[in-house]
């Protein structure tokens, strides 16, 4: 995957290295301009535009006309204040062969891509990667004066998940698997609506069609297994097998939302047309 192209600036180019560029460019989708809400134009290049607040940044995509390419310092608006955010999801039965034994029934599953025109972005000064797996060999990055922790931004949008528990991996499949602390759903009328909360942190992604035997299968464990990534747009087609392995590798964030009774799914944000 090629990934889309960009407009950048001087500033958010040497901030970032081409290798989170290029990282961003694969992660973000054009769809609508985060200024105005109206679609992006495949034949012209969105603007990048970065805000950034101490550790954390929002990289988005507008119209160039809307807001041109730049590097912003302040304060970020949460993302439940970010109207024209596009976000994804689907559910289906994922087959017990591609659970590698860690359940003998099919396992109800909701895949979401939370954020397709916007990405978090966080600065890691060395000390978080303690394994050097992130960064020692990579050339675009900072060094410490020690010359030894790398440093320097990556992107953080699915990473967000796994710190707030969605970290189970194929463990998750597992008809006995603890529910993730914060993680909720509940089913109404062929529909399930998942929310995520913990502290400040508040997703809701309401009103997604479930098939009969998914709604059996979560209603019969009391869960559905929750995926979150940004590699899929989950409006295209995508195998079972794809799932599995992506899971198996850890490269979803994932997690079990406890089924709660009924109702719950009002009050949240609207799900965009
Ligand atoms: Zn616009």
């Amino acid at each position: 995957m090629a990934g889309i192209k960009v407009r950048t600036d001087p500033v958010t180019r040497s901030k970032l290295g081409e290798s989170v560029l290029s990282d961003l460019r694969e992660e973000l989708r054009a769809i609508d301009c985060q200024t105005c809400g109206r679609p992006l134009r495949r034949w012209r290049r969105p603007a990048l535009a970065v805000y950034a607040d101490g550790e954390l940044a929002n990289a988005s995509l507008h119209h160039a006309g809307c807001r041109p390419p730049g590097w912003h310092e302040g304060p970020m608006a949460p993302v439940s204040d970010v109207p024209h955010l596009t976000w994804r999801a689907g559910t289906f039965v994922m087959p017990a062969l591609l659970t590698l034994g860690a359940a003998s029934d099919g396992t109800p599953f909701f895949l979401v891509n939370p954020s397709y025109e916007a990405a978090l972005l966080q600065y890691v000064d060395g000390d978080r990667g303690e394994d050097g797996e992130h960064g020692e060999t990579s050339e675009n990055r900072e060094h410490g004066e020690d010359g030894e922790t790398a440093r320097g931004w990556q992107v953080w949008t699915v990473e967000v998940f796994r710190e707030l528990g969605l970290d189970g991996g194929l463990h998750a499949l597992s008809p006995d698997a603890v529910p993730t602390r914060g993680l909720t759903a509940s089913i109404a009328d062929r529909r399930v609506s998942v929310t995520v909360r913990s502290g400040e942190v508040h997703h809701h992604w309401p009103d997604i069609p479930v098939s009969p035997e998914t709604e059996r299968l979560a209603r019969s464990r009391g869960s559905i297994v929750v995926g979150v990534t940004t590699l899929f747009d989950i409006h295209k087609p995508i195998t079972d097998l794809q799932i599995g392995m992506h899971v198996a590798t850890g490269e979803f964030a994932v997690g079990v939302a406890a089924l709660a009774g009924s109702g719950g799914g009002k009050g949240g944000r609207r799900r965009k047309p």
